[in-house]
């Protein structure tokens, strides 16, 4: 499915912070306009499963694709929209989420920023960005978490005081990604990291698997009330072919076992009581490599 869909809420939050506040001597009343700056996240599905993240920033106008699979729907929302797009941002070197750099470069003469662990494999790096580097989106900055497990130069940009997450092929809504290249110590390592964030943290990552994930989630942890409720308002959402993205930190520690594995439900399912995280962890990312519902 191609376009854009747009999250209502963060439209709507944007043109709420136009507050009017009345400053007295009465009776002539005197306005005063406040505007409170706010980043606007357009999610743009392509491929079989791919999110493409525009996130824009109204004060500056700036603008920046995350992880571009493909460049031609983002040059249509950036039209749709009367964008211009600023950066790039790559959180690895996979072909799914940096196949779109180039053309975007060409078409806008935006700047790509990519790990730098990876730069020489990721297509026309402006600038290669490392753990607690910042980059900034107007008055926005994003702080740069390296979080290797996934690829060994995977990155997150983090924007903290915005409350916003984008963790690539990390950490996915009730799950996380394969190991292609790091060990599970690592991965264990990236995902505590990620899982300390803030409850509130909105957390946007790459793909759409919430659906499958979710089963695997119920297998391993099947009377988890609050994992119940979540798959309910998945199944809901991907039956009207609508994104499951954003999820929350919190939700995500309440839900994804892989942020779970110190809980007794989760180890007693895996035969695995009392054993180190890294080692319940390693287990259950290999149940889930071979699970087929
Ligand atoms: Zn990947």
């Amino acid at each position: 499915m191609r376009g854009f869909i747009p999250i209502n809420w963060a439209e709507i939050g944007t043109l709420s912070f136009l507050v009017w506040v009345s400053v007295l001597p009465i009776p002539k009343l005197r306005f005063h306009r406040y505007q409170k700056s706010m980043l606007t996240i357009k999610i743009i599905p392509v491929l079989e499963d791919n999110y493409i993240y525009l996130i824009h920033d109204p004060v500056s106008k700036q603008t920046a694709a995350v992880d571009p699979a493909e460049a031609q729907p983002v040059l249509d929302v950036l039209a749709e929209n009367g964008w211009q797009l600023t950066y790039v941002l790559n959180t690895h070197h996979h072909w799914d989420h940096t196949n779109g750099n180039l053309l975007l470069k060409q078409k806008t003469g935006c700047q790509i920023i990519a790990p730098s662990a990876e730069q020489h494999k990721i297509p026309g790096v402006d600038r290669a960005i490392s753990d607690h580097e910042t980059l900034a989106l107007g008055a926005h900055t994003a702080t740069v978490m390296a979080i290797p497990g996934h690829t060994l130069g995977h990155i997150a940009y983090y924007f903290g005081d915005d409350g916003l997450l984008f963790c690539g092929d990390t950490l996915f809504v009730m799950g996380c990604g394969r190991l292609f290249e790091g060990t599970a110590e690592q991965m264990w390592t990236s995902l505590q990291k990620l899982s300390d964030l803030p409850d509130d943290t909105l957390v946007y990552c790459t793909h759409e698997y919430s659906q499958a994930n979710g089963l695997f989630a119920q297998r391993i942890e099947p009377d988890n009330q609050q994992l119940k409720e979540k798959m309910q308002r998945i199944k809901q959402l991907r039956k009207q072919n609508l994104p499951t993205v954003p999820s929350t930190i919190a939700e995500e520690r309440a839900t994804n076992p892989f942020l779970r594995v110190d809980q007794v439900s989760v180890q007693t399912s895996l035969n695995q009581l009392q054993q180190d995280p890294v080692t319940v962890f390693a287990e259950l990312r290999k149940r889930k490599d071979t699970f087929f519902q």
